[in-house]
């Protein structure tokens, strides 16, 4: 961990007479025209897609005098001296291939939103990684609440960060969640602290490699000015930070679900304990609240709630606000939802957990276990996974198109195990799926739908989903 020189980002960039080219109407697209615009700059707007919303997108945008090619992403146009790109678009696009030989840089919504902050905006508390982000930074701005503090979680969890700083309302500071695409677009970002909560390989296609997502994600320690937070059972984390050009002064801080050394949070006798944001640090621990405290308190929520809880500490928040915000938090719809229990089995629903990083740490909070998983594998392997988590699984139920590679991997490691295979992918597949995981499990254990697969093959999205699930295990409590 350096520290360098640090350019100061805070200032508004003149944008006023540039050629700006924002690529990708949506979510970011449309703002981020607009605010350009409104600053001055000429904008075209270039967009792959020529559908129906695109082009009352499109009208809309004209209406105001911004330029709008549809069905045409790949041509750079002419005289653009800037690109602001949807944080999806691939880096290796033609259009960017275009921009770097002309020299033109390219920033996405997050780095347009840094440099659209007014002078003494709110200060970003940011997190990624793999798995966990929408829940910890929830659970840090309910921290953040309960300090008294006007704060928003924002970012790649719905709400979009040029919203929030050129919105009206004012901030203290922002619980900022960033993906790996966010990341890589945004250069300049210097956030006050950060935190990478864990690192599987993920979006691998996008990236190009694991080594260009960890240097992706690990920007988000460029320039943090009181700590770099870190998960002290993923070394790549740690690696991240000793890589990063931080400001003086700036502290490298560990969690861990055990008990913590100095400068780490951790966990002892079931309470989570502060040794870094303490005086003394090599003798002194400061409780900060009960594993019970968590909602839900499995391992993996534990970590994201010391993350969250590392952060609001660099920011000066009280040990009372952590527990009060804890306590608070409630969360996001199907991840690790408790459905029912019926005849004494527990029906959860995670079916959030679509890669099998996600599945792990879900597989690991039960047992015994009913596995319902499946769907589409995305191009993962399923045989960590599997032999990790034998042990715990009472059986498995496979649905989805790639539900033959899980099979495989449990033939494979856990021979033992009662695998049922629905081969049905109508809408009655859940409550089969469902049907067939109360026949496999006994009282005391748990039917958990941790697909590790992506739900598109047989459901809108996730959602959906973990709806059908939760319908069908009300449909058992009605029959049972
Ligand atoms: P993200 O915003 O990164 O997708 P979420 O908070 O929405 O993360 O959680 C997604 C899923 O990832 C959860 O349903 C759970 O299965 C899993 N998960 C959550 N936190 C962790 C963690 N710290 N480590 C591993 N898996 C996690």
């Amino acid at each position: 961990m350096g520290s360098g020189q640090v350019t100061p980002t805070s200032e508004l960039s003149d944008f006023q007479g540039k050629h700006v080219t924002v690529a990708g109407l949506g979510v970011s697209g449309v703002p981020a025209a607009k605010a350009l615009h409104a600053r001055g700059a000429i904008v075209t707007v270039v967009n792959d897609g020529d559908d129906a919303r695109a082009r009352e997108q499109a009208a809309e945008l004209k209406a105001l005098g911004i330029a709008v090619r549809l069905g045409d992403g790949a041509t750079l146009p002419e005289g653009t001296e800037l690109i602001v790109t949807a944080p999806g678009w691939k880096p290796d696009k033609p259009l960017f291939q275009a921009a770097g030989k002309a020299g033109v840089p390219v920033w996405g919504d997050v780095e347009l939103a840094w440099r659209l902050r007014g002078p003494g905006a709110a200060p970003w508390l940011a997190v990624t990684g793999t798995n966990g982000k929408t829940t910890t930074v929830q659970m840090l701005a309910s921290i953040l609440r309960a300090a008294g503090l006007r704060t928003a979680a924002v970012g790649n969890i719905g709400v979009s960060l040029l919203d929030a700083v050129l919105g009206e309302e004012e901030y203290d500071v922002l619980a900022v969640e960033l993906s790996s695409y966010q990341l890589h677009w945004a250069p300049s970002l210097r956030a006050h602290s950060a935190a990478v909560l864990n690192l599987a390989p993920d979006h691998l296609d996008w990236h190009g490699s694991m080594e260009a997502y960890a240097r992706d994600k690990g920007r988000i320690y460029e320039g943090n000015r009181v700590a770099c937070v870190y998960n002290a059972a993923d070394k790549r984390t740690e690696e991240l930070v000793r890589e990063a050009d931080v400001e003086e002064g700036c502290r490298a801080v560990g969690f861990t679900l055990g008990t913590p050394a100095p400068s780490q949070l951790g966990v002892v006798d079931g309470i989570l304990v502060d040794r870094a944001f303490v005086e003394n640090r090599q003798k002194n621990a400061q409780e900060l609240a009960e594993v019970s405290d968590v909602n839900p308190p499995a391992p993996h929520n534990i970590a994201n709630a010391l993350a969250a809880a590392a952060l609001a500490r660099a920011f000066g928040v009280p040990a009372r606000a952590v527990r009060e915000g804890l306590r608070a938090f409630r969360p996001d719809a199907h991840r690790i939802a408790h459905v029912a229990d019926v005849d004494g089995v527990a029906y959860v629903d995670d079916s959030k957990a679509t890669n099998t990083h996600a599945a792990e740490a879900s597989l690991a909070a039960y047992e015994p276990i009913v596995w319902i998983a499946g769907g589409l594998a995305k191009g993962a392997t399923f045989d960590e996974l599997v032999a990790k988590s034998a042990r715990r699984l009472r059986g498995a139920v496979l649905i989805g198109a790639d539900r033959a590679l899980i099979r495989d991997a449990l033939a494979r490691h856990a021979p033992e195990v009662p695998v049922v295979d629905v081969d049905r992918t109508d809408t009655g597949a859940m409550l089969q799926a469902v049907t067939e995981a109360k026949r496999l499990a006994q009282p005391g254990d748990t039917v958990l739908l941790a697909p590790a697969c992506a739900s598109m093959d047989m459901f809108t999205n996730y959602n959906q989903r973990g709806d059908a699930f939760a319908a069908a295990v009300r449909e058992l409590e009605a029959g049972a």
